[in-house]
């Protein structure tokens, strides 16, 4: 009862300082003839408005950090994102001035030419500021392997990736599960191996107190370099459900199979989750957010029902983890609709990267909308760029990414105008807030 009485008081104050044109009328099913207008006004203003990137893999197609992981073998690519997307020409026009209509062998010369003449002009990290500049984003997580000495810090924030901890045993079994594995755990075995050289551990600790100290480490002296998140592709390894051992019996495993010989996968399974419930944890203490792929994933084998983001519910509504931040990567696409309610929770966000590549921006606008609809204050604009190839690379997916956003987000909330869902004026804040300081008020003073 008092709920409903809160609800017609903020309707009738509403009703007041609203001008009747907009607050008087009931939301309808159908935006009105003036969507088209609506649209035109709001995406001039959409554009100017500077991005946060939430989620991206900035870098040149030779290098090797750009990522913790790699493209497994011939793997299906779904319509937009392969190479031949006409789409991705317009890009080339836009950023470099392409003047041809086809990406053929020849032609793409002229691209990486010009990349390459442009790498002279702009040198060190001028080339990617450029770029940034050029899609009107402020900023772009870096979720890199390691950071990148043309990539300038102040813009590009590293994101690291903590999978590798989960990996510290004979992964033989593992390893020979899939060929996609097979590209995958050897990468995560080289990361391990990284992380302890940064540490200047020669080998694995002797106990798993020891092993525990060193995960806090690598993770306090990545804060230390900049790094403002850590990030888990969990979901490409082994499925998403994670049980909730003791120490124990994680500290007994570690003692069994540091010795030696393959985990079997229930036993490797039971470690997992402790680890990952650990560095949640100290994602929590050290003030470092959690992103989480939550999507489908590249390669054949990569299992969508044992990866549903819905299989994380049980971590995001612990208690125990209320001071992590949690990002969810892509969404949980193509499960969004279902995604959107776990940023019920105060510490979930959802980052849209991918889903504004994997759909068009007809498809992508009904996403937004649905989600603005929901919990708007808890979204977050990410393009998930990435080097492709030599000819096709960061830069042209940034320009998609954000273009493909900007759009769909003029859309949706035109539709939410037209629909007298929102005001006009209410839309905007709503764009601010997804492109840029949703996300930006997660890293306090780290990030702009
Ligand atoms: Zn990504």
């Amino acid at each position: 009862m008092k709920l409903v009485c809160q609800v017609w008081r903020a309707f009738l104050l509403c009703a007041i300082v609203f001008p009747a044109s907009f607050a008087a009328a009931q939301a309808r099913p159908f935006p009105g003839p003036d969507v088209q207008e609506i649209y035109q006004r709001l995406l001039p203003q959409i554009e100017k408005i500077p991005a946060f990137d939430h989620h991206a893999h900035p870098g040149f197609s030779d290098d090797p950090d750009v990522d913790a992981m790699a493209a497994p073998p011939d793997a299906s690519e779904a319509l937009r994102t392969r190479d031949d997307n006409p789409e991705l020409i317009a890009a080339a026009k836009a950023l470099f001035g392409y003047p041809y209509a086809d990406l053929s062998p020849e032609h793409s010369k002229w691209l990486v030419a010009k990349k390459a003449e442009l790498k002279k002009q702009y040198a060190g990290t001028a080339y990617f500021n450029m770029i940034l500049d050029k899609i009107n984003s402020e900023s772009s997580v870096a979720n890199r392997a390691m950071m990148a000495d043309y990539l300038d810090p102040k813009r590009f924030p590293w994101v690291f990736f903590a999978d590798s901890f989960m990996w510290p045993f004979n992964n033989e079994r593992e390893t020979a599960r899939n060929p996609d594995e097979g590209v995958f755990i050897p990468l995560q075995e080289k990361m391990l191996h990284r992380w302890m050289q940064q540490a200047n551990v020669a080998k694995l600790p002797s106990d798993f107190d020891g092993y525990l100290r060193f995960l806090s480490q690598v993770l306090e002296e990545n804060e230390k370099k900049g790094g403002i998140a850590m990030k888990f592709e969990v979901a490409y390894f082994r499925p998403t459900t994670f049980g909730d051992p003791t120490r124990a019996q994680a500290a007994d495993l570690y003692q069994h199979y540091l010795a030696g010989g393959a985990p079997s996968e229930k036993d490797y399974r039971t470690f997992q989750d402790y680890i990952f419930r650990y560095l949640i944890q100290e994602g929590g203490r050290l003030h470092l957010p959690v992103h989480i792929h939550t999507a489908i994933g590249i390669g054949d084998y990569f299992n969508l029902s044992q990866s549903n983001i819905m299989n994380l519910e049980s971590v995001l509504r612990d208690p125990r983890y209320r001071s992590t931040t949690f990002v969810m990567i892509h969404g949980g696409y193509p499960l969004e609709r279902e995604a959107i309610w776990l940023a019920a929770m105060k510490n979930v966000y959802l980052d849209s990267s991918f889903g504004e590549l994997a759909q068009y921006p007809s498809a992508f606008k009904d996403t937004l909308k649905m989600w603005l609809e929901t919990f708007p204050d808890k979204i977050t604009f990410g393009t998930d760029c990435f080097p492709y190839n030599e000819v096709l690379g960061a830069e042209e997916s940034y320009w998609l990414g954000a273009k493909s956003s900007r759009m769909a987000l003029a859309a949706a909330l035109a539709e939410m105008i037209s629909e007298n869902e929102i005001s006009e004026a209410r839309a905007l804040e709503l764009a601010h807030g997804y492109l840029h300081d949703n996300a930006v008020k997660l890293y306090g003073d780290r990030v702009h």
